[in-house]
C-alpha cells in the first residue's frame, strides 16, 4: 500500500486524529528545540550515540504507534517485530539504536518524547526555576545558569510543559510501557487497522 493510500484511510478516523496530533507537537517541539539549541550551543557532539547506549525508555500507547506508523510506511516494521521477538530479557540499553546508521536511532524520525528531550530541554526546579537537563555526555551542555535560562525564559522548551501536552493528546491512556513492549503492540494493532480500513467492501449478495 502507497504512503498517500494510508494517509487517506486515517482521514476522519480516531486514530488518525490523534496522529497527527503527535506529528504537529513533534513538529512544533523540533522548530522550538532548533531555536533553544541555538541560542543555549547545546548541540549534541557529531555522531555522538551515547544516551542510548545508556538508556531504555518507557513509552505511551500513542507514541509506540505514532513509531509502528513511520515503521509501516518504511517497510521495516517486520524487521522490527523478528528483532523485539528475539530478545528474551528486559535490555539496558535501547535495541533500536543501531551505532552505525546516520543517526544512531532506527525509528529517528518518529523516536518518541523522551529521547527528543533528552540533552535538549530543562527542568523546573523546587523553586519553579528552570535547570538544564544536561546530557552528561555532552561537556558543551554542563555550565548554563538558571539566570542565563531566565534571560530567555520565552525560548526555554521544558520537559513537563510537552510531557503535558503529550498526555493531553490522549488522556484516558497515559501510561508508559517499556518500549519494545509498546512497540510490538502497536505494530500488530495499526497493521490490523490498515487491514480493516482498506479490505473492499464486501460484494453484495446476489441471491
Ligand atoms: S528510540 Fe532511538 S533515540 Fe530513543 S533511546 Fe532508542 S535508539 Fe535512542
Amino acid at each position: 500500500m502507497e504512503y498517500d493510500q494510508v494517509l487517506r484511510l486515517l482521514i476522519g478516523t480516531r486514530i488518525g486524529e490523534r496522529l497527527s496530533s503527535i506529528q504537529k507537537l513533534y513538529a512544533d517541539l523540533d522548530r522550538a528545540q532548533k531555536k533553544f539549541t541555538d541560542i543555549f550551543n547545546v548541540h549534541c557532539k557529531e555522531g555522538c550515540g551515547s544516551c542510548c547506549e545508556h538508556f531504555y525508555p518507557d513509552i505511551t500507547n500513542l507514541e509506540a504507534e505514532y513509531m509502528a506508523f513511520g515503521l509501516i510506511f518504511q517497510e521495516k516494521d517486520q524487521e522490527v517485530l523478528d528483532m523485539i521477538r528475539s530478545i528474551k530479557e528486559e535490555p539496558s540499553s535501547c535495541p533500536l539504536y543501531k551505532k552505525d546508521s546516520a543517526y544512531h536511532c532506527t525509528v529517528y524520525g518518529v523516536r518518541p518524547l523522551v529521547c527528543r528531550l533528552f540533552g535538549a530541554s530543562v527542568a523546573n526546579n523546587k523553586e519553579g526555576r528552570p535547570v538544564l537537563r544536561n546530557c552528561k555526555w555532552n561537556p558543551n551542555a554542563w555550565n548554563i545558569s538558571t539566570d542565563e535560562l531566565e534571560k530567555h525564559e520565552e525560548d526555554l522548551v521544558t520537559m513537563g510543559s510537552y510531557g503535558t501536552q503529550m498526555e493531553a493528546l490522549q488522556p484516558e491512556d497515559t501510561a508508559t510501557y517499556p518500549l519494545l513492549e509498546a512497540l510490538e503492540r502497536a505494530i500488530c494493532k495499526i497493521r490490523f487497522f490498515i487491514q480493516i480500513e482498506s479490505d473492499p467492501e464486501p460484494e453484495p449478495n446476489a441471491s
